[in-house]
C-alpha cells in the first residue's frame, strides 16, 4: 500500500525523485505531520458519501487521508509540475481526481460535476497571502458548501472567529459569522510544515448555514456599514458612518432609529446590531 506522505522522510524522498523544491512564489510548505493531517480531515467530517473540493494539493498530502475515508476527492493544484507527481503519489486511490488550474478561474460546480441540489466540503491547506480572498470568494458565490476546513495564519484564525468587544472583532469575522459558524480546530506549529513557515498557524473549521446568521434588508448597504465601521476602528459609529457615504445627519438619525449609542465603536457591535442599523438606515433613505 502506499505510504503515508505526510511524514519528513517521505516527503523528502518524493521531493529529490521528483526533482521538485517547494515555491516560495506558490507559497508551498507541505505538512509532515500525520496527526495535523488527521485533525484536519476528522474536521471535515467525511463519509464515503460526501464530496470534497481540496484546493492545492501540493505532492498530495492531506489528499491521501481525505481519500482514505472513502469520500470523493477533486483537488486543484495551480502549480503545472504538480499533477504528474500526485498522479504516482495517489494511484493508490481510485476516488481522486486532480484537476490543474488556478481555483479563483475554474467554474466549481462544473468541475465537481454537482448535481442538483448536492452540497460538497472544501478542505485547504493554502499559501498563507491567498487564504482569505479564496475564502471569502467561496462564500460569497453562494456555492453549496457544507463545511469549511482551511489551514490559516493563528492570527487570521483569532480574527475569523473572535466575538464583538474583542480586539480581534472586526470585518472578517463578521464576513466569516455571516455566513458560517467557524470554530478553532487546532493550532499548528511552524515545525509542522516542510520547509518550515515562520509563523504558527491554526486550522479553522467553518459550518455554513442554511440561512445566514442575520438576513438585513440590503445586504450591500450591510457590508458597506460595516466596513466603514472597521476601516476607522478609532472613531465613534456616529463620525465612522461617514465612511459608507452617510451625511453625520443620516448617520445619527440611523443609530437613534437602530437604538445604538452614538458613541459605540465598531467592535462592539454583534453582527445582529449591524443588521438592525443597516435596515434603520436603508428605512430613512426610502
Ligand atoms: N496541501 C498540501 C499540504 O498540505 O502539504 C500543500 C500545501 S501548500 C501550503 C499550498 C498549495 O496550493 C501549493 O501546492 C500551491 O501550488 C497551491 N496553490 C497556490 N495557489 C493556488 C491556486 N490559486 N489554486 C490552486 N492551488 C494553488
Amino acid at each position: 500500500s502506499t505510504p503515508i506522505i505526510a511524514d519528513p522522510k517521505v516527503t523528502r524522498h518524493i521531493l529529490s525523485a521528483f526533482h521538485l523544491r517547494a515555491s516560495k512564489r506558490l507559497g508551498q510548505n507541505f505538512l509532515v505531520d500525520r496527526s495535523v493531517v488527521q485533525g484536519i480531515v476528522d474536521a471535515a467530517e467525511l463519509s464515503p458519501a460526501d464530496i470534497v473540493l481540496e484546493i492545492g494539493p501540493g505532492i498530495g498530502t492531506l489528499t491521501q487521508g481525505l481519500a482514505e475515508t472513502g469520500a470523493r476527492v477533486v483537488a486543484v493544484e495551480l502549480d503545472k509540475k504538480l499533477p504528474a507527481v500526485l498522479a504516482e503519489t495517489l494511484k493508490g486511490y481510485d476516488n481522486v481526481q486532480i484537476v490543474p488550474g488556478d481555483i479563483l478561474k475554474l467554474n466549481i460546480p462544473e468541475i465537481l460535476e454537482l448535481r442538483a441540489g448536492e452540497r460538497f466540503k472544501v478542505v485547504a491547506n493554502l499559501p498563507y497571502y491567498i487564504t482569505t480572498p479564496i475564502i471569502m470568494t467561496l462564500l460569497e458565490q453562494r456555492l453549496p458548501i457544507e463545511r469549511l476546513v482551511t489551514m490559516v495564519q493563528k492570527e487570521v484564525a483569532v480574527r475569523m472567529t473572535a466575538r464583538p468587544g474583542s480586539k480581534d472583532y472586526g470585518a472578517l469575522s463578521i464576513a466569516v459569522q455571516y455566513f458560517t459558524v467557524p470554530r478553532m480546530v487546532m493550532d499548528v506549529p511552524p515545525r509542522a510544515f516542510m520547509p518550515a513557515p515562520e509563523v504558527t498557524s491554526a486550522v479553522v473549521a467553518c459550518h455554513v448555514q442554511d440561512v445566514p446568521t442575520v438576513r438585513p434588508q440590503d445586504e450591500k448597504l450591510f457590508f458597506r456599514l460595516v466596513s466603514a465601521a472597521f476601516g476607522q476602528r478609532r472613531k465613534t459609529l456616529l463620525n465612522a458612518l461617514t465612511g459608507a457615504g452617510l451625511t453625520k445627519e443620516e448617520s445619527r438619525a440611523g443609530l437613534a432609529a437602530a437604538g445604538i449609542a452614538e458613541n459605540m465603536r465598531g467592535e462592539q457591535l454583534s453582527l445582529v446590531a449591524f443588521a438592525r442599523l443597516s435596515d434603520a438606515v436603508g428605512d430613512l433613505a426610502k
